[in-house]
């Protein structure tokens, strides 16, 4: 056994003995609205705390840009957007997003995230795509297409059925992302007013990794009772225990 190997072990034994424990990963929870504002925003920013505090991670939630500073990034292991529009950032901040992403941190993103930077392609190639419409808001059923992931694994047969706001995307193609959950077609009309697909793939939440970082997407969380919801709040809890690479 090396040197390396002995001490470290001894650490852990010595972090056992006393107690210690290392601090629970940082989260950034940013919930901007440069555009539409979602009335759902002000419970899902007393909900994502609890929701950490139950997962293992701790949550700082807050509206300001200034967060997204390189030098305010520091302080954190992951960020979380649910926000819509043309977030009034610097270059340099936008840049240092992505850099600090792909330096091995994480990136969530919910619901209207992809409703959000369409001036800025970089932030939609890491999210996996645009919003282009919601032609449906209503219950529906959404299929289980990953049953191990950790932002999926709760659900305890092939499908969700939940009412919420669903949308569609552009510049969206499976083959570039993980999908964890897509709708079930059959439970909607496709001939619905805004359907603009025609291959009838509408993934509603993926996962992929951008350099060494981790990137999750749930196009779901719209509606109060979503957010309120036990899947839901597991569905998000994996998500981010993914990216945090806790997972
Ligand atoms: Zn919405």
């Amino acid at each position: 056994m090396s040197r390396t190997i002995v001490a470290a072990a001894v650490a852990i034994l010595a972090a056992a003995a006393t107690g210690a424990q290392t601090p629970n990963k940082k989260v950034l929870y940013l919930t901007h609205s440069a555009g539409y504002k979602h009335e759902v925003v002000p419970l899902s920013m007393q909900l994502l705390p609890e929701i950490g505090r139950k997962s293992g991670f701790d949550v700082i939630a807050t509206k300001d840009l200034t967060f997204l500073s390189p030098q305010s990034l520091k302080a954190y292991d992951a960020v979380v957007f649910y926000t819509t529009s043309e977030l009034p950032i610097s270059d340099n901040d936008k840049a240092g997003l992505l850099a600090w992403v792909k330096s091995g941190k994480g990136f969530a993103s919910i619901h209207s995230a992809t409703d959000t930077f369409y001036q800025w392609p970089e932030y939609g190639e890491m999210i996996g795509g645009y919003f282009d419409n919601h032609p449906w808001h209503e219950e529906v059923t959404v299929k289980v297409e990953d049953t191990r992931s950790p932002a999926t694994r709760h659900f305890t047969g092939p499908t969700w059925t939940l009412t919420d706001e669903i949308y569609q995307f552009r510049n969206w193609d499976r083959s570039k992302r993980h999908v964890l959950l897509s709708l079930d077609t059959s439970s909607v009309d496709l001939q619905a007013n805004g359907v603009k697909r025609t291959d009838g793939d509408f993934g509603l939440a993926w996962t992929s990794t951008t350099g060494r970082g981790r990137v999750f997407y749930t196009a779901l969380g719209h509606r109060a009772e979503v957010w309120q919801s036990p899947e839901y709040q597991a569905h998000l809890a994996g998500g981010i225990r993914w990216i945090l690479g806790l997972e």
